[in-house]
Protein backbone atom coordinates (compact mmCIF):
# COMPACT_ATOMS: atom_id res chain seq x y z
CA UNK A 1 0.00 0.00 0.00
CA UNK A 2 0.95 3.15 -0.91
CA UNK A 3 1.22 6.03 2.28
CA UNK A 4 -0.58 8.79 1.88
CA UNK A 5 1.66 11.06 2.59
CA UNK A 6 3.97 11.12 0.15
CA UNK A 7 1.26 11.86 -2.16
CA UNK A 8 2.00 15.67 -2.29
CA UNK A 9 -1.09 17.88 -3.45
CA UNK A 10 0.52 20.04 -6.53
CA UNK A 11 -0.72 23.48 -7.48
CA UNK A 12 -0.86 25.37 -10.31
CA UNK A 13 0.94 28.57 -11.16
CA UNK A 14 -0.40 31.75 -12.83
CA UNK A 15 2.90 33.76 -13.71
CA UNK A 16 2.78 37.51 -15.07
CA UNK A 17 5.45 39.92 -16.00
CA UNK A 18 4.99 43.05 -16.58
CA UNK A 19 7.00 45.70 -18.08
CA UNK A 20 4.92 48.64 -17.75
CA UNK A 21 2.32 49.41 -15.30
CA UNK A 22 -1.07 49.95 -18.05
CA UNK A 23 -2.26 47.39 -19.90
CA UNK A 24 0.02 44.91 -19.86
CA UNK A 25 -0.92 43.25 -16.57
CA UNK A 26 -4.91 43.35 -17.72
CA UNK A 27 -3.87 42.11 -20.28
CA UNK A 28 -2.18 38.53 -19.09
CA UNK A 29 -4.71 38.33 -15.99
CA UNK A 30 -8.00 38.36 -19.10
CA UNK A 31 -6.13 35.99 -20.93
CA UNK A 32 -5.91 33.41 -18.06
CA UNK A 33 -9.53 34.22 -16.44
CA UNK A 34 -10.83 31.30 -18.84
CA UNK A 35 -8.16 28.63 -16.86
CA UNK A 36 -8.41 30.08 -13.29
CA UNK A 37 -12.17 30.25 -13.15
CA UNK A 38 -11.90 26.19 -13.35
CA UNK A 39 -9.37 26.43 -10.12
CA UNK A 40 -10.37 26.77 -6.22
CA UNK A 41 -8.09 29.72 -4.75
CA UNK A 42 -6.50 27.04 -2.98
CA UNK A 43 -5.64 25.17 -6.12
CA UNK A 44 -3.15 27.84 -7.77
CA UNK A 45 -0.76 30.03 -6.96
CA UNK A 46 0.01 33.75 -8.67
CA UNK A 47 3.26 35.13 -9.01
CA UNK A 48 4.65 38.34 -10.46
CA UNK A 49 7.03 39.73 -11.47
CA UNK A 50 8.30 43.23 -12.44
CA UNK A 51 9.65 43.04 -15.97
CA UNK A 52 13.18 45.09 -16.28
CA UNK A 53 14.74 45.84 -19.55
CA UNK A 54 16.23 43.06 -21.20
CA UNK A 55 19.28 42.37 -19.76
CA UNK A 56 20.31 43.63 -17.03
CA UNK A 57 19.55 41.07 -14.83
CA UNK A 58 20.33 37.38 -14.12
CA UNK A 59 17.90 34.89 -12.71
CA UNK A 60 19.76 34.75 -9.69
CA UNK A 61 18.15 38.79 -9.34
CA UNK A 62 14.98 37.65 -10.19
CA UNK A 63 13.46 36.40 -6.87
CA UNK A 64 9.88 35.51 -8.48
CA UNK A 65 11.65 33.20 -10.94
CA UNK A 66 13.60 31.80 -8.51
CA UNK A 67 10.88 31.22 -6.10
CA UNK A 68 9.08 29.31 -9.30
CA UNK A 69 12.70 27.28 -10.14
CA UNK A 70 12.48 26.43 -6.66
CA UNK A 71 8.97 25.21 -6.56
CA UNK A 72 9.41 23.47 -9.60
CA UNK A 73 12.27 21.69 -7.73
CA UNK A 74 10.54 20.60 -4.72
CA UNK A 75 7.48 19.32 -6.73
CA UNK A 76 5.29 21.13 -6.57
CA UNK A 77 3.58 22.08 -9.58
CA UNK A 78 1.29 20.65 -12.13
CA UNK A 79 0.75 23.07 -15.01
CA UNK A 80 2.21 26.86 -15.50
CA UNK A 81 0.26 28.92 -16.69
CA UNK A 82 1.86 31.94 -19.00
CA UNK A 83 0.81 34.64 -21.43
CA UNK A 84 3.82 33.32 -23.70
CA UNK A 85 7.42 32.75 -23.98
CA UNK A 86 8.70 36.16 -23.64
CA UNK A 87 7.33 36.21 -19.85
CA UNK A 88 10.01 33.75 -18.89
CA UNK A 89 12.99 34.11 -19.88
CA UNK A 90 15.02 37.11 -21.37
CA UNK A 91 17.81 34.60 -23.25
CA UNK A 92 18.39 31.73 -24.65
CA UNK A 93 20.33 30.24 -21.64
CA UNK A 94 17.82 31.15 -19.02
CA UNK A 95 15.16 29.59 -21.41
CA UNK A 96 16.62 26.48 -22.26
CA UNK A 97 17.49 25.91 -18.31
CA UNK A 98 13.82 26.35 -17.23
CA UNK A 99 12.95 24.08 -20.31
CA UNK A 100 14.66 21.67 -18.60
CA UNK A 101 13.57 21.68 -15.78
CA UNK A 102 10.02 21.26 -16.62
CA UNK A 103 11.19 18.66 -18.63
CA UNK A 104 12.44 16.61 -16.01
CA UNK A 105 9.39 17.51 -13.20
CA UNK A 106 6.57 16.92 -16.01
CA UNK A 107 5.44 20.21 -15.44
CA UNK A 108 2.87 21.46 -18.11
CA UNK A 109 3.74 24.97 -19.58
CA UNK A 110 0.44 26.62 -21.05
CA UNK A 111 0.39 29.63 -22.79
CA UNK A 112 -2.67 32.02 -22.50
CA UNK A 113 -2.81 34.07 -25.10
CA UNK A 114 -5.38 33.87 -27.26
CA UNK A 115 -3.60 35.07 -30.51
CA UNK A 116 -4.75 31.84 -32.70
CA UNK A 117 -1.27 31.40 -34.55
CA UNK A 118 0.85 31.29 -31.28
CA UNK A 119 2.79 28.16 -31.05
CA UNK A 120 1.84 25.96 -28.05
CA UNK A 121 3.87 24.37 -25.99
CA UNK A 122 6.22 22.20 -27.64
CA UNK A 123 7.81 18.60 -25.93
CA UNK A 124 10.60 19.00 -28.46
CA UNK A 125 13.38 20.25 -27.17
CA UNK A 126 14.48 21.19 -30.21
CA UNK A 127 11.45 23.03 -31.33
CA UNK A 128 11.25 25.09 -28.22
CA UNK A 129 15.00 26.12 -28.52
CA UNK A 130 14.80 27.29 -31.71
CA UNK A 131 11.60 29.60 -30.17
CA UNK A 132 13.91 30.35 -27.51
CA UNK A 133 16.41 32.13 -29.42
CA UNK A 134 13.72 34.19 -31.00
CA UNK A 135 12.59 35.20 -27.77
CA UNK A 136 16.14 35.88 -26.73
CA UNK A 137 15.56 39.83 -26.39
CA UNK A 138 19.30 39.80 -25.19
CA UNK A 139 20.20 38.79 -28.55
CA UNK A 140 17.70 41.33 -30.59
CA UNK A 141 19.43 43.83 -28.94
CA UNK A 142 23.28 43.04 -29.65
CA UNK A 143 22.87 43.63 -33.21
CA UNK A 144 22.60 47.32 -32.68
CA UNK A 145 24.52 47.04 -29.65
CA UNK A 146 28.07 46.21 -31.66
CA UNK A 147 28.30 48.97 -33.53
CA UNK A 148 31.09 48.30 -35.45
CA UNK A 149 30.68 44.44 -35.89
CA UNK A 150 31.82 45.12 -39.16
CA UNK A 151 34.42 47.47 -38.88
CA UNK A 152 38.01 46.31 -40.51
CA UNK A 153 39.35 47.79 -37.56
CA UNK A 154 37.02 47.40 -35.00
CA UNK A 155 38.23 48.82 -30.87
CA UNK A 156 37.35 45.27 -29.78
CA UNK A 157 36.17 41.86 -30.73
CA UNK A 158 35.52 38.86 -28.73
CA UNK A 159 38.74 36.35 -28.75
CA UNK A 160 40.73 39.36 -29.28
CA UNK A 161 43.38 41.35 -28.02
CA UNK A 162 43.97 44.56 -29.66
CA UNK A 163 46.87 45.82 -29.80
CA UNK A 164 46.83 49.80 -31.54
CA UNK A 165 50.07 51.36 -30.08
CA UNK A 166 52.58 50.05 -32.73
CA UNK A 167 52.04 49.77 -36.42
CA UNK A 168 48.56 50.59 -37.07
CA UNK A 169 46.18 47.50 -35.44
CA UNK A 170 47.12 44.13 -34.59
CA UNK A 171 44.84 41.63 -33.43
CA UNK A 172 46.18 38.54 -31.49
CA UNK A 173 44.32 35.77 -29.96
CA UNK A 174 43.55 36.51 -26.88
CA UNK A 175 45.26 33.63 -24.70
CA UNK A 176 42.44 33.66 -22.13
CA UNK A 177 39.96 32.81 -24.65
CA UNK A 178 41.60 30.72 -27.04
CA UNK A 179 40.72 27.78 -26.45
CA UNK A 180 37.20 28.08 -26.20
CA UNK A 181 36.85 30.12 -29.17
CA UNK A 182 38.72 26.91 -30.97
CA UNK A 183 36.63 24.29 -28.98
CA UNK A 184 33.69 26.38 -30.40
CA UNK A 185 34.46 26.72 -34.08
CA UNK A 186 35.89 22.61 -34.21
CA UNK A 187 32.40 22.03 -32.73
CA UNK A 188 30.62 23.97 -35.58
CA UNK A 189 32.74 22.31 -38.55
CA UNK A 190 30.53 18.89 -37.04
CA UNK A 191 27.19 20.24 -36.94
CA UNK A 192 24.57 18.30 -39.31
CA UNK A 193 21.57 18.27 -37.85
CA UNK A 194 19.14 21.24 -36.06
CA UNK A 195 19.24 18.92 -33.00
CA UNK A 196 23.25 19.48 -33.26
CA UNK A 197 22.74 23.14 -33.79
CA UNK A 198 20.87 23.63 -30.63
CA UNK A 199 23.16 21.77 -28.26
CA UNK A 200 26.32 23.70 -29.88
CA UNK A 201 24.38 27.20 -28.88
CA UNK A 202 23.40 25.72 -25.54
CA UNK A 203 26.83 25.00 -24.94
CA UNK A 204 28.43 27.69 -26.55
CA UNK A 205 26.62 30.02 -24.78
CA UNK A 206 27.29 29.06 -21.52
CA UNK A 207 30.91 28.59 -22.03
CA UNK A 208 31.11 32.43 -23.57
CA UNK A 209 28.46 33.87 -21.44
CA UNK A 210 27.34 35.75 -25.08
CA UNK A 211 23.39 35.61 -26.03
CA UNK A 212 22.57 33.43 -28.76
CA UNK A 213 22.75 35.99 -31.41
CA UNK A 214 26.23 36.81 -30.52
CA UNK A 215 27.18 33.57 -31.01
CA UNK A 216 25.81 33.40 -34.64
CA UNK A 217 27.23 36.16 -35.63
CA UNK A 218 30.73 35.33 -34.56
CA UNK A 219 29.97 31.84 -36.34
CA UNK A 220 29.45 33.84 -39.67
CA UNK A 221 31.96 36.38 -39.14
CA UNK A 222 34.98 35.97 -41.26
CA UNK A 223 37.06 38.43 -39.26
CA UNK A 224 37.55 34.96 -37.39
CA UNK A 225 39.49 33.75 -40.87
CA UNK A 226 41.61 36.88 -40.47
CA UNK A 227 39.33 37.85 -43.69
CA UNK A 228 36.69 40.48 -44.52
CA UNK A 229 33.96 40.04 -46.90
CA UNK A 230 32.63 42.88 -49.53
CA UNK A 231 29.97 40.98 -51.61
CA UNK A 232 31.14 37.77 -52.56
CA UNK A 233 34.52 38.97 -52.09
CA UNK A 234 36.79 38.06 -49.45
CA UNK A 235 40.08 39.91 -48.58
CA UNK A 236 42.74 38.76 -46.15
CA UNK A 237 43.49 41.20 -43.41
CA UNK A 238 47.18 40.57 -42.47
CA UNK A 239 46.77 42.32 -39.29
CA UNK A 240 44.49 39.09 -38.12
CA UNK A 241 45.16 35.97 -35.99
CA UNK A 242 43.05 33.41 -37.66
CA UNK A 243 41.16 30.93 -35.68
CA UNK A 244 40.14 28.98 -38.45
CA UNK A 245 41.03 28.97 -42.60
CA UNK A 246 38.87 30.73 -44.95
CA UNK A 247 38.15 27.29 -46.98
CA UNK A 248 36.66 26.27 -43.17
CA UNK A 249 35.00 29.48 -43.04
CA UNK A 250 32.92 29.05 -46.33
CA UNK A 251 32.16 25.36 -45.35
CA UNK A 252 30.51 26.35 -42.37
CA UNK A 253 28.79 29.60 -43.73
CA UNK A 254 27.31 26.60 -46.29
CA UNK A 255 26.47 23.72 -43.44
CA UNK A 256 24.14 26.40 -41.63
CA UNK A 257 22.99 28.49 -44.21
CA UNK A 258 19.39 27.08 -43.98
CA UNK A 259 19.05 27.15 -39.89
CA UNK A 260 20.84 30.16 -39.61
CA UNK A 261 18.89 32.40 -42.25
CA UNK A 262 15.85 31.20 -40.44
CA UNK A 263 16.25 32.42 -37.40
CA UNK A 264 17.97 35.74 -38.26
CA UNK A 265 15.41 36.90 -40.21
CA UNK A 266 12.95 36.55 -36.96
CA UNK A 267 15.23 38.70 -35.03
CA UNK A 268 16.96 41.16 -37.05
CA UNK A 269 14.44 43.43 -36.80
CA UNK A 270 14.21 47.28 -35.89
CA UNK A 271 11.23 46.57 -33.77
CA UNK A 272 13.25 47.04 -30.49
CA UNK A 273 12.62 50.77 -31.44
CA UNK A 274 9.25 50.26 -30.83
CA UNK A 275 9.63 50.79 -26.88
CA UNK A 276 7.31 53.86 -26.29
CA UNK A 277 4.89 53.85 -28.76
CA UNK A 278 2.81 57.22 -29.17
CA UNK A 279 -0.98 57.67 -29.62
CA UNK A 280 -2.67 59.70 -32.02
CA UNK A 281 -3.53 63.04 -30.53
CA UNK A 282 -6.03 63.33 -32.69
CA UNK A 283 -8.43 59.99 -32.68
CA UNK A 284 -6.85 58.78 -29.58
CA UNK A 285 -5.38 55.73 -31.12
CA UNK A 286 -1.96 54.01 -30.37
CA UNK A 287 -0.08 55.09 -33.60
CA UNK A 288 1.44 51.84 -35.97
CA UNK A 289 4.96 51.30 -36.11
CA UNK A 290 6.48 51.21 -39.56
CA UNK A 291 9.74 49.60 -39.64
CA UNK A 292 12.77 50.63 -41.68
CA UNK A 293 12.76 49.75 -44.69
CA UNK A 294 15.32 50.10 -47.82
CA UNK A 295 16.45 53.86 -47.22
CA UNK A 296 13.37 54.92 -45.32
CA UNK A 297 13.86 55.47 -41.92
CA UNK A 298 10.81 54.14 -39.26
CA UNK A 299 8.51 56.15 -37.93
CA UNK A 300 4.92 56.55 -36.36
CA UNK A 301 1.81 57.09 -37.96
CA UNK A 302 -1.73 57.10 -37.71
CA UNK A 303 -3.52 54.82 -39.23
CA UNK A 304 -6.68 57.39 -39.96
CA UNK A 305 -4.75 58.89 -42.68
CA UNK A 306 -3.60 62.82 -43.23
CA UNK A 307 -3.58 62.41 -39.05
CA UNK A 308 0.06 62.28 -37.30
CA UNK A 309 3.29 61.06 -38.34
CA UNK A 310 6.54 61.15 -36.67
CA UNK A 311 10.23 59.54 -37.15
CA UNK A 312 11.04 57.12 -34.73
CA UNK A 313 14.42 58.59 -34.14
CA UNK A 314 13.66 62.00 -33.21
CA UNK A 315 10.46 60.74 -31.06
CA UNK A 316 12.87 58.30 -29.26
CA UNK A 317 15.34 61.04 -28.24
CA UNK A 318 13.01 63.17 -26.96
CA UNK A 319 11.80 60.55 -24.47
CA UNK A 320 14.75 59.40 -23.49
CA UNK A 321 15.49 62.80 -22.70
CA UNK A 322 12.75 63.50 -20.91
CA UNK A 323 12.98 60.37 -19.13
CA UNK A 324 16.75 61.05 -17.91
CA UNK A 325 16.11 64.42 -16.51
CA UNK A 326 13.31 63.15 -14.74
CA UNK A 327 14.86 60.50 -13.25
CA UNK A 328 18.16 63.35 -12.36
CA UNK A 329 15.44 65.44 -10.81
CA UNK A 330 13.44 62.99 -8.36
CA UNK A 331 13.03 64.11 -4.68
CA UNK A 332 13.97 59.76 -4.60
CA UNK A 333 14.00 59.94 -0.60
CA UNK A 334 10.50 61.31 -0.23
CA UNK A 335 8.98 59.15 -2.90
CA UNK A 336 10.58 56.06 -1.18
CA UNK A 337 9.37 57.06 1.97
CA UNK A 338 5.60 58.41 1.34
CA UNK A 339 4.85 56.24 -1.66
CA UNK A 340 6.24 52.69 -0.28
CA UNK A 341 4.13 53.62 3.12
CA UNK A 342 1.28 54.33 1.34
CA UNK A 343 1.24 50.89 -0.48
CA UNK A 344 1.62 48.92 2.60
CA UNK A 345 -1.41 50.27 4.13
CA UNK A 346 -3.69 49.95 0.75
CA UNK A 347 -2.45 46.38 0.50
CA UNK A 348 -3.57 45.65 4.17
CA UNK A 349 -7.37 47.42 3.53
CA UNK A 350 -7.41 45.58 0.51
CA UNK A 351 -6.69 42.17 2.42
CA UNK A 352 -9.22 42.80 4.74
CA UNK A 353 -11.57 43.02 2.20
CA UNK A 354 -10.64 40.29 0.05
CA UNK A 355 -10.84 38.07 3.24
CA UNK A 356 -14.52 38.98 3.45
CA UNK A 357 -15.28 38.42 -0.03
CA UNK A 358 -13.85 34.77 0.29
CA UNK A 359 -15.82 33.99 3.54
CA UNK A 360 -18.70 35.12 1.98
CA UNK A 361 -17.89 33.62 -1.46
CA UNK A 362 -17.47 30.14 0.50
CA UNK A 363 -20.80 30.35 2.53
CA UNK A 364 -23.00 30.87 -0.53
CA UNK A 365 -21.58 28.20 -2.01
CA UNK A 366 -22.70 25.83 0.63
CA UNK A 367 -25.74 28.03 0.99
CA UNK A 368 -26.74 27.07 -2.70
CA UNK A 369 -27.30 22.95 -1.89
CA UNK A 370 -30.14 23.90 0.41
CA UNK A 371 -32.14 26.11 -2.16
CA UNK A 372 -34.90 24.52 -3.75
CA UNK A 373 -37.07 27.45 -5.09
CA UNK A 374 -35.56 28.07 -9.35
CA UNK A 375 -35.79 31.84 -8.98
CA UNK A 376 -34.09 31.74 -5.60
CA UNK A 377 -31.32 30.09 -7.09
CA UNK A 378 -30.72 32.12 -10.09
CA UNK A 379 -30.50 35.52 -7.48
CA UNK A 380 -28.02 33.00 -5.32
CA UNK A 381 -26.08 32.59 -8.73
CA UNK A 382 -25.91 36.32 -9.34
CA UNK A 383 -24.78 37.06 -6.20
CA UNK A 384 -22.26 34.10 -6.27
CA UNK A 385 -20.67 36.02 -9.96
CA UNK A 386 -20.85 39.19 -8.34
CA UNK A 387 -18.47 38.35 -5.76
CA UNK A 388 -16.21 36.64 -7.96
CA UNK A 389 -16.03 38.92 -10.34
CA UNK A 390 -15.43 41.64 -7.49
CA UNK A 391 -12.56 39.02 -6.00
CA UNK A 392 -10.94 39.25 -9.48
CA UNK A 393 -11.06 42.92 -9.43
CA UNK A 394 -9.29 42.78 -6.08
CA UNK A 395 -6.82 40.67 -6.68
CA UNK A 396 -5.95 42.48 -9.60
CA UNK A 397 -5.53 45.51 -7.31
CA UNK A 398 -3.26 44.06 -4.90
CA UNK A 399 -0.92 42.92 -7.94
CA UNK A 400 -0.53 46.11 -9.66
CA UNK A 401 0.52 47.35 -6.15
CA UNK A 402 2.42 44.77 -5.14
CA UNK A 403 4.11 45.79 -9.12
CA UNK A 404 4.02 49.56 -7.89
CA UNK A 405 5.95 48.57 -5.05
CA UNK A 406 8.49 46.85 -7.44
CA UNK A 407 8.58 49.70 -9.56
CA UNK A 408 9.68 51.94 -7.12
CA UNK A 409 12.70 49.66 -5.05
CA UNK A 410 13.33 49.57 -8.92
CA UNK A 411 13.42 53.24 -9.78
CA UNK A 412 15.32 53.56 -6.21
CA UNK A 413 18.27 51.05 -7.69
CA UNK A 414 18.16 53.11 -10.78
CA UNK A 415 18.88 56.37 -9.26
CA UNK A 416 21.64 54.74 -7.15
CA UNK A 417 23.33 53.15 -10.08
CA UNK A 418 25.50 55.63 -11.85
CA UNK A 419 25.88 53.09 -15.00
CA UNK A 420 21.95 53.28 -15.52
CA UNK A 421 22.69 57.32 -15.47
CA UNK A 422 23.34 57.28 -18.98
CA UNK A 423 20.75 57.79 -21.98
CA UNK A 424 20.51 55.32 -24.12
CA UNK A 425 20.29 52.62 -20.99
CA UNK A 426 16.90 53.86 -20.30
CA UNK A 427 15.68 51.83 -23.58
CA UNK A 428 12.94 49.82 -22.52
CA UNK A 429 12.91 51.41 -19.26
CA UNK A 430 10.98 54.98 -19.97
CA UNK A 431 7.34 53.63 -18.79
CA UNK A 432 8.74 54.02 -15.26
CA UNK A 433 8.68 57.40 -15.46
CA UNK A 434 6.44 58.57 -18.41
CA UNK A 435 3.26 57.40 -18.79
CA UNK A 436 0.84 57.70 -22.46
CA UNK A 437 2.00 60.19 -24.98
CA UNK A 438 -0.22 61.49 -27.15
CA UNK A 439 1.18 63.39 -30.65
CA UNK A 440 -0.44 66.01 -31.09
CA UNK A 441 0.16 68.39 -34.23
CA UNK A 442 3.28 67.70 -34.03
CA UNK A 443 3.89 68.41 -30.11
CA UNK A 444 4.18 65.96 -28.15
CA UNK A 445 1.65 65.97 -24.71
CA UNK A 446 3.21 63.92 -21.71
CA UNK A 447 2.18 62.47 -18.61
CA UNK A 448 5.12 62.53 -16.71
CA UNK A 449 4.45 59.69 -13.30
CA UNK A 450 5.90 61.09 -9.49
CA UNK A 451 5.40 64.64 -10.90
CA UNK A 452 4.72 65.67 -6.91
CA UNK A 453 8.36 64.31 -6.40
CA UNK A 454 9.51 67.01 -9.01
CA UNK A 455 10.55 69.99 -9.22
CA UNK A 456 8.20 70.69 -12.38
CA UNK A 457 9.12 74.34 -13.01
CA UNK A 458 13.08 73.32 -13.50
CA UNK A 459 12.16 70.54 -15.50
CA UNK A 460 10.23 72.07 -17.98
CA UNK A 461 12.62 75.01 -17.71
CA UNK A 462 15.58 72.22 -19.24
CA UNK A 463 13.46 70.32 -21.32
CA UNK A 464 12.71 74.21 -23.41
CA UNK A 465 16.45 74.64 -23.60
CA UNK A 466 16.83 71.12 -24.57
ZN1 LIG B 1 -5.39 59.55 -35.49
Amino acid sequence: MIPTAIMTVKKDVFYYRVSTMQQSLEMQMSASERFRKELAPSEYVVLTELGYSANKLSIDKRPVLQELMDMIKANQIRTIYLYDRSRLARNFYEYMMILSLLYQYNVELVFTTTESSYQTFSEDLMIEGLYAIIADEEGRNISRRIEDFHSLTPNKKYGYLVDKASKGYQYGKNPMLREDIHTLFDEVKSINSHQAFLIFLNKATRLTRKPALHILQMIQDSFYAAHSKRGEIYTVLEYVEPYISLEEHKQIQLQLSSIINVVLREVNDSHLDNFHPPYCGECENQMEFKAAKAQKESYYICSKSNHERISVKAYNEQILTIAMKILTHLNIHELEKKVLQELVNKKDELRFQQDSLYQQNRKMQYEVVELTDKTEISVHAETLEEIQRQLFTLEKQLIEYELYEKHIHHIVDLYHVPEFKKRKDLIGLTHFFIGNVFLDKEVLDIEIFYSSYLDMDKLVKELYRY
